[in-house]
């Protein structure tokens, strides 16, 4: 697909720079002239539309963890810190885990119009270069978060090469970033495309089919077990479309595409609520929002991207 990396998160060729992970004095050097963004509970700080960055010092970083290093933006060093130690007025909780947290916290170190927002719901107003660095701030901060233990002996470890890795300083393992490979497949027959829905999605929402590839599989071969395994249709052969770094919280999602070999409907309860076979007309209206029947995927998603762009006829 000619306009693959022009999807939301789909980069801005960011000099990651990683030359200077290996090399602490650099680091220090580049952090002292470099520009830091704080997240707080995996909610990047927002100055209106476009990422909040931070001096070093600034006294809303008080309490942020280690900075990580994200790469040199037209040669300023960008960084990211979690300030998840930071509590906001009591006022401004945010809301318990849902599809979406609308709620905005502000730091009183800092201007009104900055506050922590939830990623999903700015991600289309950033610049590809803001999105590429707010996604991968997000995705290694999360694996931070959740990957403070040797995986191989259950000691603490300890951030390392600029927190592209943690090292156990017990058994000298080496832990990586982890990216989770999912698929999300644009299953058609004829003039339709196959959408389902999840239980817990807001009401009318439907989405292309996706799920996690498994151990030892190939992509063909997880766009093909999951249409299976989701609606009982069988597919043919399966080509690459596009891809997503995605952040919620550490997935790479692969865009396919492939030909349904039958037609009849048969859901599995425990993967999906419902799925649907939508003729390209149905889908011009869903996403025009005016099909009461189908709210299709948030814009900015990658599954949007795929669907638009096969209405427009521009997956070549
Ligand atoms: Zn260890």
């Amino acid at each position: 697909m000619r306009i693959a990396e022009t999807v939301t998160f789909g980069g801005s060729a960011l000099d990651r720079a990683a030359q200077l992970r290996r090399d602490p004095q650099a680091l220090v050097t580049a952090l002292e002239r470099g520009r830091i963004l704080p997240l707080w509970r995996g909610k990047p700080l927002m100055r209106g539309d476009q990422p909040g960055w931070l001096p070093p010092g600034h006294p809303a970083l008080a309490p942020a963890a280690p900075p990580v290093f994200l790469g040199l933006d037209d040669g300023i060093p960008r960084f990211a810190a979690e300030l998840s130690a930071w509590t906001p007025a009591a006022d401004q909780d945010s809301v318990p885990p849902a599809f979406f947290d609308p709620s905005v916290q502000h730091h009183p170190d800092l201007p009104p119009d900055w506050g922590f927002a939830e990623l999903r719901g700015v991600m289309t107003l950033l610049s590809p270069r803001a999105a590429e660095l707010v996604a991968t701030a997000k995705a290694l901060l999360q694996w931070h978060a959740s990957h403070r233990f040797c995986a191989a002996c259950g000691a603490a470890s300890d951030l390392a090469m600029g927190g592209w890795q943690r090292t156990c300083p017990a058994c000298g393992a080496h832990h990586f970033p982890r990216t989770d490979p999912v698929v999300i497949m644009l299953v058609t027959r004829g003039n339709s495309v196959l959408l389902g829905r999840d239980a817990g999605w807001p009401d009318g929402m439907f989405s292309l089919l996706a799920g996690f590839v498994e151990p030892g599989e190939t992509i063909e071969a997880a766009v093909r077990r999951e249409v299976q395994e989701e609606t009982g249709i069988l597919c043919g052969p399966v080509g690459y479309l596009a891809s997503q770094p995605w952040p919620f919280p550490a997935s790479l999602m692969i865009g396919a595409r492939t030909e349904a070999l039958s037609e009849a409907i048969t859901i599995d309860p425990e993967e999906l609520e419902q799925a649907c076979w939508v003729s390209r007309e149905e889908l011009v209206t869903a996403l025009a929002g005016l099909n009461p029947q189908i709210k299709p995927a948030r814009k900015g998603s990658i599954a949007h991207f795929i669907l638009q762009n096969w209405l427009a006829d521009r997956l070549d």
